[in-house]
């Protein structure tokens, strides 16, 4: 009974009860007699939705009960959030939560004052790196979803931050959650924990596949849900869910699809269906809450889900922003929403349990495959779990669709009554190695090769291989690689990072991304005099006196900032030795924008834009087109993989050049395919890599630095070079600063001295708005009270 549990802040075992928690789940309780409560590393195996949230709760309040600290690592960014709002209700009892996300650079010092810190493995391993004092206090870490280890691209750094962290403090509790996988004794060992592993569920499941006129389930039960001729499967599974067998039998029905396109054209099905069900009072509901969705942005995206809430359905993808997200989960857990068509990456984490699941995608497409890939049974089985509402169904049921009968038998097999796979690490990985490595040398976890294979003993992948020679293989050539690059140095057996190495490191970055930035910023200022005449139209032919006779450019053109001299010493180089006569005045910033866009989005911090049919041809034109502006070798059209790679980069840069072009969201997303979520995702990667490119520029000394900064905070905003001032100011943003530039309220300065109603006016009447972006201003009188926008001249705001 949760009552007797001792060792928790006081007040805790009470507010468990109030809330319902009146006694553990048995692996709840089998976690606790293991010593969870009594600082006791634990790794615990259990199906979705059997309460492992408790489970790191227990230990983390415990741990804290006893003067120490609790870390709980998440997976996915959006889930940090989540997770602090619901352990802040323990903020009652005394307990501080805090999280961290954000700049990777910090060591978010203001933590130390918290009991419990939530944050990502990326996060946590960034401030690993920094030295965040705090870590010496940690007494517990949970980690959430730990079979991710497993991930190509993010397990590594869970497995070395897990490692690091242990290593920092022996005594450390580390509490690990996981999925049911085939070698949970494995990781379990690796961390010298215990194991709970259990098939217990709080509720039944009934797995199953529908095929023909009925489901039928592991259990040898059969029901019947007839399917017209011409008519599809899911919607008749989504409507028979529906139906129930009585009036409060109504269930939802959560639809994984494998693509976003899919989860919203399924959504737009499902909403012909999910519309016959809903009652005249929800119907009101449905579309307050679609203008909610409308009013978060004027996407398109945001209008096909608005239009297909308004009727009880949704779609749900890792390109929806998240308040959208948000909105759509609250509304399905409220009964509001009866449908929800999604990709996999809702069944990671976020709890939104569902009547009935069915999973109508089993196999995705996959590049490095070269196909359509089954699923693995670990991930299928998390959406499955996904059914099921406690308290609220008899029993949840979970369904595959197959179109005869031997693929239903084949479903069976491959899935029904399959065992999950194991988990296996993915640290021997060259890309994984080399950012790891770095890392460890840089923060001083080792300082010789002897150390660093040490260090790596304590991994999982240690616990793991039987070839103990591949990782010192590996780990040679990671170490040449960083030698050659000016990374570390070595001196006899020691090795050190050079100031450039600790740099890159504290910026999170891939060393190689770091080496493709600096190459192509070094490479910028040694063919800056060359490619700056390029740029302004002229070739090398043309003499020095053809070139005085050119008019000057035009002083109004716009360009706020002091006119770049060029120079060149007529050696004949085309290049400045320092004897310099000044031969024309250009206004042109070198490196462009577009040039230093296509630079970090070569790297492979970066994911580019996939080529689409025709953009081969669209953007090899577009290269030639710019070729002055980017930075570095353009590769031959023969260099196959190279080019076609340079390609991608330079769609994804023109990307963020339409975005600080100030093209309307809606556009850009038509026009590359992408979702408005991508957009923001583009756009925070380059300004987080141009903000590493200016520091790197910067620490060598580059003049680089300052296009490199102004590049940064365009895109940071969404405009024009000329609307920089103006989109600085909190509450302006891209849209609103153009139309009070149109309005002639130009800066910062304009804003504290403008007629109010044309402030106004340009606002859109939006009194609060206008408020606070005059008080952000720095303006003293910014109330708005009085104020008419009818007072505006007429011709004030265009
Ligand atoms: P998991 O993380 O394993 O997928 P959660 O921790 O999200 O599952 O738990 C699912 C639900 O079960 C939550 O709503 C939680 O409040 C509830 N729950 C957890 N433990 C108990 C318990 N002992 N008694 C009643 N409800 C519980």
């Amino acid at each position: 009974r949760t009552a007797d549990l001792t060792g928790l802040p006081t007040g805790i075992p009470e507010a468990l009860h109030d809330e319902g928690i009146e006694e553990l789940y048995p692996p709840q309780a089998e976690a606790v007699e293991a010593g969870l409560t009594d600082g006791e590393s634990l790794v615990a195996a259990v199906p979705t939705a059997s309460g492992k949230t408790l489970i790191a709760e227990l230990a983390m309040l415990s741990s804290v009960a006893r003067g120490g600290k609790a870390l709980y690592i998440v997976p996915l960014r959006a889930l940090a959030s989540e997770k602090k709002a619901e352990f802040e209700r323990w903020e009652e009892y005394g307990i501080d939560v805090g999280v961290s996300t954000g700049n990777y650079e910090s060591t978010g010092e203001w933590l130390s004052s918290r009991d419990i810190i939530v944050a990502t493995s990326e996060k946590v391993d960034s401030l690993v790196r920094n030295n965040a004092a705090w870590m010496d206090q940690l007494t517990c870490v949970v980690s959430d979803e730990v079979h991710l280890v497993d991930d190509r691209n993010r397990g590594p750094t869970l497995e070395v931050t897990l490692a690091k962290l242990r290593r920092l403090n022996p005594n450390l509790q580390t509490v690990a959650l996981s999925a049911t996988v085939g070698n949970a004794d494995v990781v379990a060992d690796w961390l010298d924990a215990k194991l709970v592993q259990s098939d217990w569920r709080p509720i039944d499941l009934k797995m199953g596949v529908h095929y023909g006129n009925a489901i039928s389930f592991d259990d040898g039960s059969q029901r019947e849900v007839p399917v017209g001729r011409g008519e599809r499967q899911t919607p008749a599974l989504v409507a028979d869910a529906l139906d129930g067998d009585d009036d409060d039998d109504q269930g939802s029905s959560l639809v994984f699809v494998n693509s976003r396109r899919n989860a919203e054209s399924a959504a737009r099905r499902m909403a012909d269906v999910t519309e016959q069900y809903i009652t005249g009072d929800e119907r009101g509901e449905l579309a307050e809450l679609a203008a909610e969705i409308r009013d978060i942005s004027d996407t398109e995206t945001s209008e096909d889900l608005a239009k297909v809430v308004a009727k009880g359905a949704a779609f749900h993808h890792a390109g929806l922003a998240s308040e959208h997200r948000t909105l759509v989960e609250d509304a399905f857990r409220d009964r509001l929403i009866k449908c929800i068509c999604a990709t996999p990456t809702l069944a990671a984490g976020v709890n939104t349990p569902s009547r009935r699941v069915v999973v109508r995608d089993w196999q995705r497409y996959d590049g490095d495959y070269g196909g359509m890939k089954p699923l693995d049974v670990l991930e299928i089985h998390q959406m499955m779990g996904r059914a099921g509402r406690p308290g609220l169904d008899p029993y949840g049921e979970a369904v595959l669709l197959a179109k005869d009968a031997d693929s239903r038998d084949e479903l069976f097999e491959r899935y029904i009554w399959a065992d999950a796979e194991d988990v296996h690490s993915k640290l021997a990985a060259e890309p994984a190695l080399r950012t790891h490595l770095l890392a460890t040398i840089a923060s001083g976890f080792a300082h010789t090769r002897e150390g660093l294979l040490e260090f790596l003993d304590q991994t999982l992948y240690a616990a793991q291989t039987d070839d103990p020679e591949r990782l010192g293989q590996v780990t040679d050539r990671v170490l040449d690689y960083l030698e050659i690059n000016g990374f570390v140095e070595f001196e006899g057996d020691s090795i050190q990072a050079t100031p450039v190495g600790h740099t890159v490191s504290r910026l999170y970055l891939d060393p190689m991304s770091a080496a493709e930035i600096i190459d192509g910023l070094e490479w910028s200022a040694k063919h800056r005099t060359e490619k700056l005449r390029a740029l302004a139209g002229e070739t090398d032919e043309e003499s020095a006196s053809e070139r005085e006779a050119e008019p000057e450019p035009d002083p109004t053109a716009g360009f706020q900032k002091a006119s770049e001299m060029v120079s060149d010493d007529g050696d004949g180089d085309g290049s400045d030795d320092g004897d310099d006569e000044l031969e024309f005045e250009t206004d042109i910033t070198y490196p462009t924008p577009l040039g230093l866009y296509h630079l970090v989005c070569r790297t492979p911090d970066m994911y580019q834009l996939y080529l689409k049919s025709g953009d081969r041809e669209t953007y090899t034109e577009l290269c030639y087109e710019r070729e002055p502006e980017f930075l570095g070798r353009v590769p031959s059209e023969y260099e196959d993989v190279a080019f076609e790679d340079w390609l991608s980069a330079l769609k994804t840069a023109r990307l963020l050049e339409d975005w600080v072009g100030e093209v309307d969201e809606d556009r850009i997303t038509e026009r590359y395919g992408v979702g408005p979520g991508d957009i923001r995702g583009k756009v925070e990667t380059a300004e987080w890599l141009l903000g590493a490119a200016e520091r790197l520029a910067s620490e060598l000394d580059l003049e680089a630095v300052y296009a490199v900064r102004e590049a940064k905070k365009r895109v940071e905003y969404g405009v024009r070079e000329e609307l920089l001032d103006l989109a600085g100011v909190r509450g302006v943003g891209r849209k609103r600063a153009r139309r009070l530039f149109e309005a002639g309220i130009e800066t910062r300065a304009d804003l504290r001295e403008a007629d109010k109603a044309v402030v106004l006016k340009a606002l859109r009447g939006r009194r609060k708005t206008a408020e606070k972006i005059l008080e952000k201003a720095g303006r003293q009188d910014y109330s708005m009270e009085n104020v008419d926008e009818s007072d505006a001249p007429d011709d004030a705001v265009p």
